[in-house]
């Protein structure tokens, strides 16, 4: 499927002349895989403008020994593979994150981590990571924040996790008011992972703009501050094939069936939020969805819910006071829109 054909899909759905019926992660289908997406702490060091995703008025944290149980208790469940996602907030100034990450990096499971961060502790910080067993299988998404960020340390962090073997994605948000700043920094970057993939390293620069809100209240809207020079350099370094980074490969799985011949037709799409926004890729009202079995999330209390999109709307148990619930027949997707890439991985099936 090229990009003409998206458009063409898009179409088909919109007249309903095609249904979704599977859609999902390839490497999860019939596969009890749990992800795990545990918001460490609502608390950060930063405070960026455009954040909806901190606060430090009612963020805590929690004790470390709590999280180190929750961990074990998660770890202890029947399934083959866990892959851990930590967030936050800022996650790595949560107590207990450097043990927490040992902890999943040195279990006898089968363990993924990535771990969403500014990257903004001190190098002795990185170099304890760095010196950990197994820290080639950690994962980071590291973002740049233009009022908080320090550009050297940063940098220097990049390369204590890369030279460790850890995969590094820098995410660059291209602050509407500090042009200059992200061109350059962008630059420097750049130059960064290359000499990084020359040593035989992991490390890919995406550059994300900043959004509003749009009259759904999702943030699709590029922000009003950007100048016409600004925008014409955003759109030339993220059009869509260009905001593909390295690390992304066409691993959601859609199957379309024809509402008259009922032939199916099944593709590969990356799993970009720009592409499956624009191609309305992500409305499964209806269908099964297997969130609440490969899948739960964990908010700054420790709440529980089946995925992110359930975060905050409905209580499933606590984990540090209860079991996860699990549903293994997967649920009825309840919502308009799927908006949250944890939760586009998640296998979702038309029901007859
Ligand atoms: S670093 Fe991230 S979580 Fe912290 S204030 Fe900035 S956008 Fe929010
Ligand atoms: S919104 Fe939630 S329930 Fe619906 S498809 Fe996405 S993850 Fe599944």
């Amino acid at each position: 499927m090229n990009y003409v054909g998206y458009e063409n899909i898009c179409r088909a759905l919109f007249y309903k002349k095609i249904a979704i019926t599977k859609f999902g992660s390839k490497n999860i289908f019939n596969k009890d895989v749990l992800k795990i997406n545990w918001m460490l702490t609502y608390r950060c060091n930063y405070n960026c403008s455009y954040c909806y995703g901190h606060d430090n008025d009612t963020g805590f944290f929690h004790r470390k020994q709590d999280i180190l149980k929750a961990t074990e208790k998660i770890l202890d469940l029947n399934r083959s593979q866990f892959e851990f996602g930590l967030n936050g907030g800022e996650p790595t100034i949560a107590p207990g994150y450097l043990e927490l990450l040992k902890l999943i990096a040195t279990s006898t499971k089968s363990c993924s981590v990535v771990t969403i961060t500014n990257l903004s502790r001190k190098e002795s910080f990185f170099e304890k990571i760095a010196e950990m067993p197994n820290a080639s299988s950690l994962r980071f998404h590291c973002s740049y924040h233009f009022e908080d960020g320090d550009f050297s340390r940063f940098l220097n962090n990049v390369k204590i996790l890369a030279d460790a073997g850890c995969y590094v994605k820098i995410i660059i948000l291209a602050h509407p008011l500090f042009y200059y700043a992200v061109k350059s920094f962008t630059k420097a970057a750049e130059s960064l992972s290359a000499q990084i993939k020359a040593d035989c390293q992991r490390c890919d620069v995406v550059l994300l703009p900043i959004k509003e809100k749009d009259c759904n209240g999702f943030y699709t809207l590029l922000d009003q501050r950007y100048t016409n020079e600004y925008r014409s350099w955003l759109d030339e370094k993220t059009g869509f094939t260009k905001n593909i980074d390295g690390s992304e490969k066409k691993f959601l799985l859609m199957e379309v069936s024809d509402n008259n011949t009922k032939s199916i037709k099944s593709e590969l799409v990356y799993l970009n939020q720009s592409i499956l926004e624009k191609y309305s890729f992500y409305k499964f009202k209806g269908m099964k969805c297997m969130a609440g079995y490969n899948s739960i999330a964990i908010d700054p209390k420790g709440d529980l819910s089946p995925a992110v999109c359930f975060r905050g709307k409905k209580k499933f148990g606590n984990i540090f006071d209860s079991e996860p619930e699990f549903f293994p027949d997967g649920l009825i997707c309840p919502y308009e829109y799927c908006t949250c890439s944890a939760d586009y991985v998640l296998p979702k099936y038309k029901i007859s």
